[in-house]
């Protein structure tokens, strides 16, 4: 029994039932019997294993497993004589299954047909173009000789070969793929053309080309090992959060050839369109090419509609084994095909990467078709997935007075403004300045995707709907098109036609439609369509936190609601003082001297403050709405600048002297530790006093209009850290409500921020004074690490650098420091108050990592700015669904 590398040559011949009687690997993997074998035959070797079972047209091969890859790492990256052997003797088997052998360069039988293979890595989740493949790998003069007299295509065998000595040079020595110019077929017999290329590898490599198939296949399987450590897998897979010691399995198969003439071909097709999420056969083929033709973008494709047309029988049967991977993996799938002499083969399937408009429509369709359950629709969409439903598609108004001075294939959908750069390392440059650009390249290559991943958005002169920079950037939801043939890239430049746009020029993309403008276009919201709505009908079903939003005004209310909030968590008052008309105002409160012009001042804000919130409860009507008195240090309303000062003393008619002195003043060395939230209303009672005043008055006024429902509004204490400071501010809140309440009907509830390691303490004591409590993380994780929230990412990237935190604690919550505050601040809460409502409305609230732990600890609910409302409740949804498996 094998231990390292098992054939998939013949249907029924890979099965968990033989893996399992396998004891080494038992303890190995946990007992799900699909994760055994995607563990231990990476993705694409599971999915070929698979595929010869159900009785699909698979090239015979094998897969050299996980396992393998872990031990040759273990071994200083030498391939083992264990593994060695099971190589050789799997390369016997496929001999034989084949009818045809590996030869070597002094083989002499003549009518021996050679064994070629392809050599591809397959990790357990799907890396796609991150790691290496060989194709027709056991070619050297000999072999390619005797293939000439079998199949008396010398155009296909010198085709096969350049394109073999090319890859193995690339891959296994790093020989640039620049350096093999193209000899045209009838220039030299073949036998010359090779030596011309042996000759470059011998240049970069200072050894010769090895010509024995055994000596090509380990050097090969090393590499693809290696690559498993190339810079862009280690990026793809830090970018996507995949453990790095799983290592790659490696597929030997036998080589299929699309290049073999008119009558074969080579392609790459979805069983859904991965754009619009369409049910129908989605992709593109080249007739007389190899796999890496389609994907590089080297040619540009035909769409595979045609095919229907030119080989209806191949389409035929192509359609019907779409429909059967998709009966069998429950997905839409991604597959790659080959069509020798006409007959059809299958390289590979696996699960599709897709846009989140598709995304969206596939999941609702396949419960639809009830190929999946409604909790498996919610899993499988990526919370960025939705968050693309909240950002910009182009103005439509704008777009209809503009005329796109190119148009390329639309193949990642979205709107990109942004400077023109020519490479991925300009692109990143760039965006460090603080720039935003867009990624203009001939075509992508896997070299590219760090650049890809900075840039707002991605254009290409070359390369079909499945090029590179189309399946990565769908992948990455960043707006794309491709092909974009009238465009000609020159130095620094590219033209159209005659328009000249250089580098740092301003382009806007649209991959919604492949249309490119010069100059910058305003962008709006991308149009939900009505599967989002029946999908996040879903959601609200299985979710358990409840969801408000971050909303400071009705207008944000509106939008808010019309993203599925279900009330406002935190309405921080102090960006009302903001707006123009009313910042004056607070500025004269802050500076004036006696009590009385302070109270002028406030009376002029409660007008605003009042109308304010009529709006909003009115918006908001009988849902929850939590408004925060002022938090802010009060010089932060102040002017900074001398320009603007001496405008300021002009307005207020204040002496830019005495106006100078005020701000001294007021100047603190760490003001978000100094005088701000509460501890503004025990210096300054009558600034709680007029918001409270404007809150209930309001209150009021729209109770009387809405008659019918209840408003209930609730105020909430910011930076709370002494029981006696809530005390003194309840006391000023209920002494105002109850004057303007009078013997009328109105409720009101009075609620903590908890954003003090000292709060946390004493929670039992606030939860007897509280009818909430809403932890404000952000403080709460600024008071806790002593990091100012404002500059720790200047050095937090050194803590990252040296894997002292893996991310930052102001994106992602720190579980096991703040999170255990939250933990025992909301446990001593409930503890006193059962029926304390306790929640978040930290921006930690909109983020997918942290709403699985706050679900985990039993929250009420969540608060996260309005766009993040539907992102957040699928992250609500998936941590219910997850934590009720468990
Ligand atoms: C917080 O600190 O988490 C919070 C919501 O308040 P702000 O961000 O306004 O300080
Ligand atoms: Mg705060």
């Amino acid at each position: 029994m094998n231990k390292f590398v098992f054939s998939f040559s013949e249907s029924g011949s890979l099965t968990v039932d033989s893996i399992k009687k396998i004891t080494d690997f038992e303890n190995l993997y946990d007992n799900k019997n699909n994760n055994i074998l995607k563990s231990l035959l990476g993705g694409k070797g599971f999915y070929l294993a698979n595929m010869t079972n159900m009785g699909l047209p698979i090239p015979a091969g094998f897969t050299i497993t996980t396992q393998a890859c872990q031990d040759y790492y273990k071994n200083n990256k030498t391939l083992s004589s264990e593994i060695l052997s099971e190589i050789k003797e799997n390369i016997i088997k496929l001999e034989h299954v084949s009818n045809k052998k590996f030869v070597s360069p002094d083989q002499d039988s003549k009518d021996i047909m050679p064994l070629l293979v392809s050599v591809r890595s397959g990790a357990k989740i799907s890396m796609p173009g991150m790691m290496d493949t060989i194709l027709n790998l056991g070619l050297n003069d000999n072999s390619a000789q005797k293939l000439v007299n079998i199949t008396k295509n010398k155009e296909f065998v010198w085709d096969t070969y350049a394109r073999f000595i090319q890859m193995f040079s690339s891959i296994v020595k790093n020989v640039p793929k620049s350096e093999f110019i193209k000899i045209e077929s009838n220039d030299y017999d073949f036998l010359t053309k090779s030596k011309i290329y042996k000759k470059i590898y011998e240049k970069f490599t200072n050894t010769s080309f090895p010509e024995n198939p055994y000596e090509q296949l380990h050097e090969a399987v090393k590499a693809i090992f290696d690559s498993w450590h190339n810079p862009r897998a280690k990026f793809y897979r830090k970018m996507n959060k995949i453990t790095e010691d799983g290592g790659t399995a490696v597929n030997v198969q036998m080589m299929v050839f699309g290049n073999m003439g008119d009558d074969s071909g080579t392609g790459v097709a979805f069983s859904r369109n991965p754009i619009t999420g369409e049910k129908k056969i989605f992709g593109e083929y080249l007739i007389n090419a190899q796999g890496e033709d389609v994907v590089a973008g080297i040619r540009t494709p035909e769409p595979i509609g045609k095919l229907q047309l030119k080989m209806p029988d191949i389409y035929a049967k192509f359609e019907d084994i779409t429909q059967k991977l998709e009966s069998e993996y429950h997905d839409m799938q991604d597959m790659e095909f080959t069509i020798e002499n006409k007959k059809l083969f299958m390289l590979q399937t696996r699960s599709g990467k897709r846009s989140a408009q598709a995304a969206i429509k596939i999941a609702v369709d396949l419960v639809r078709e009830n190929k999946i359950t409604k909790q498996e629709a919610i899993m499988r969409i990526k919370p960025e997935q939705i968050d693309f439903f909240m950002h910009s598609g182009f103005d439509q108004e704008t777009l209809e007075n503009l005329k796109p001075i190119s148009k390329g294939l639309a193949a990642s959908p979205g709107a990109a403004v942004g400077r023109v750069v020519f490479n991925a390392s300009e692109a990143k440059q760039w965006v460090a300045n603080g720039e935003k650009v867009i990624l203009v390249r001939q075509e992508t290559s896997p070299e590219d995707i760090e650049g890809m991943q900075t840039a707002e958005g991605i254009l290409t002169a070359r390369g079909g709907m499945t090029s590179h920079a189309a399946v990565v950037a769908r992948g990455m939801g960043r707006c794309c098109v491709v092909g974009c043939e009238q465009i000609n890239i020159a130095n620094d430049c590219f033209y159209v036609d005659n328009t000249k746009i250089s580098k740092g020029d301003v382009i806007s993309i649209d991959g919604s439609t492949g249309n490119i403008y010069s100059g910058s276009i305003k962008t709006s919201y991308n149009k939900i369509s009505p599967e989002f709505n029946i999908f996040m009908g879903w959601v609200d079903m299985y979710k358990k936190l409840t969801v408000y939003a971050n909303a400071d005004s009705s207008i944000d209310i509106k939008k808010a609601l019309e993203l599925g909030a279900e009330g406002v968590g935190l309405c921080r008052t102090e960006h009302m003082f903001f707006k123009k008309n009313r910042i004056n105002i607070i500025r004269k409160m802050i500076i004036s001297d006696t009590k009385k012009d302070r109270q002028d001042a406030l009376d002029e804000l409660f007008m605003f403050q009042k109308e304010d919130f009529i709006k909003m409860f009115l918006e908001i009507k009988n849902l929850p709405l939590v408004i925060r008195l002022l938090d802010p240090p009060l010089h932060e309303f102040l002017p900074e600048s001398n320009e603007l000062q001496a405008e300021i003393s002009r307005d207020l008619h204040i002496s830019l002297r005495d106006l100078k002195t005020k701000i001294s003043q007021l100047h603190e060395v760490n003001p978000m530790m100094g005088h701000r939230g509460c501890r503004l209303f025990i210096s300054y009672p009558e600034i709680a006093e007029m918001q409270v005043k404007a809150i209930i008055t309001a209150a009021l006024e729209v109770q009387n209009i809405l008659k019918n429902i209840e408003i209930i509004p609730e105020i909430m204490i910011p930076l709370v850290g002494n029981i006696k400071e809530i005390k003194f501010i309840k006391n000023i809140i209920n002494n105002t409500a109850n004057i303007i309440i009078n013997n009328k009907k109105l409720k009101y509830k009075i609620g903590t921020m908890i954003e003090l390691p000292r709060a946390v303490i004493i929670a039992d004591k606030l939860a007897e004074e509280s009818d909430f409590f809403s932890f404000g993380t952000n403080d709460l994780t600024q008071m806790t690490f002593g990091f100012s929230r404002d500059d720790a990412s200047k050095f937090l990237k050194n803590y990252y650098e040296n894997n002292i935190y893996d991310s930052d604690p102001f994106e992602h919550i720190d579980e096991s420091g703040v999170g255990e505050l939250i933990s025992l601040g909301s446990k001593l809460g409930k503890q006193q108050k059962s029926s304390l409502k306790i929640g978040v409305c930290g921006e930690h609230g909109g983020d997918p990592i942290s709403i699985k732990f706050f679900d985990k600890l039993n929250l009420d609910y969540i608060s996260c700015s309005p766009f993040r409302i539907p992102v957040a409740k699928l992250a609500a949804a998936q941590a219910n669904i997850n934590r009720s498996k468990v």
